[in-house]
């Protein structure tokens, strides 16, 4: 994305970033999964291949598609969905994450995603949330804390045919593993991803907030997020396709961590653009605004069409409440977008960098 697109999507509040959960299938058991109601459930409901094509040709061009799940590698057609976004809506970056238990399924597929998109550049995004059994067992699966090493491994391999990958490794902060968040996070720098996260668990929405479930003190969280941040080299892919965000990324990174302590005590900091710049889709078809709220519509329902679902009176609802109710979240993802699309903020952000 460089400056005249930034502006234009900016004026004209284009859409910009798609999360797509692909499936509820999941092999892992997290305890802190925000879909543990619906995983491996209905599967037989999910959009079908084709219901995902047609749905994508009806959608504009947008930057950044975001994969979710479930395991995204449990479905066999990944490499053909990302093709069909990437081709259909010009995507210019994708993320799609893994618990890597299905290790043979990510080592296969990962070159074929790459491929898939020619003119994209992917993240593939590793969970790893403490060392050995304790990984395990926050994961519910014995072994994943070695198949996430060795994936980890062979995809850098595979980077370095493919300048196109970036690897990322995501931790979520729980009680579980925030006393060893020091020792995680040496550990994970040792291992060289190009990027690490850590993530805060996510609450439930209630009276137009999203809750922070945790009791602990955040404080340290951010300083090590900070630190984590400054020492990872971002996502070097991106320079490619989009040099303006790969430029920014980390600035505006670094403004939502310093945002951190009130958004999760639920001050609003930005305007939110999400129903107007954003849009999540699950898997049998329902979409909202974001990931937060509540589905609001299906676009089975509106003949699998991106205009009419947008446009349709319950989703136009969702939108108008959110200024309306001046709803709360900590979302990163939702966050980023509002810095990224807010000149007070992002002006501050690139400061933040110079200093
Ligand atoms: S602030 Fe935005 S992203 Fe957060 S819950 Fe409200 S609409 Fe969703």
């Amino acid at each position: 994305m460089g400056i005249l697109s930034y502006a234009k999507t900016y004026a004209l509040r284009r859409l910009f970033q798609v999360i797509f959960q692909v499936t509820f299938r999941c092999n892992a058991r997290c305890s802190f999964c925000f879909n543990l109601d619906e995983l491996n459930q209905r599967l037989d409901e999910e959009l079908s291949f084709d219901e995902i094509r047609k749905f994508s040709r009806s959608m504009p061009k947008f930057e950044w598609l975001m994969i979710s799940g479930g395991e995204p590698f449990l479905r066999d057609d990944l490499p053909e969905i990302l093709e069909t976004f990437a081709s259909n809506n010009r995507v210019k970056h994708i993320t799609v994450p893994t618990n890597a238990i299905a290790k043979d399924k990510v080592l296969s597929m990962a070159p074929e995603l790459i491929k898939a998109c020619p003119e994209s550049s992917i993240s593939i995004v590793l969970s790893l949330d403490a060392i050995g059994e304790q990984h395990d067992k926050i994961r519910g699966v014995p072994g994943t804390f070695d198949k996430v090493l060795s994936v980890l491994g062979s995809l850098k391999e595979l980077q370095a045919r493919e300048p196109r990958l970036t690897l990322k490794l995501e931790t979520v902060v729980t009680d579980a593993n925030l006393g060893q968040m020091g020792e995680i996070i040496e550990f994970v720098h040792r291992l060289d991803p190009d990027l690490h996260i850590l993530d805060l668990e996510r609450g439930g929405f209630k009276g137009w907030m999203q809750e922070f479930p945790a009791n602990y003190d955040i404080d340290p969280v951010i300083r090590e997020s900070f630190r984590v941040l400054r020492e990872s080299r971002g996502y070097a892919s991106l320079n490619e396709h989009a040099p303006m965000l790969a430029k920014v990324s980390k600035s505006v990174q670094a403004e939502y961590f310093s945002m951190l302590p009130q958004l999760v005590h639920g001050e609003r900091l930005t305007k939110c653009l999400a129903g107007r710049m954003t849009l999540v889709l699950y898997p049998r078809g329902d979409v909202a605004a974001c990931e937060v709220l509540p589905n609001c519509a299906n676009i089975r329902d509106f003949d699998l069409d991106y205009e009419q679902t947008i446009r349709s009176e319950p989703f136009s609802r969702q939108v108008a409440a959110i200024s309306e109710h001046r709803c709360t979240c900590f979302h990163p993802c939702y966050q980023t977008v509002n810095i990224l699309f807010s000149p007070k903020h992002l002006v501050r952000a690139l400061f933040r960098r110079k200093r």
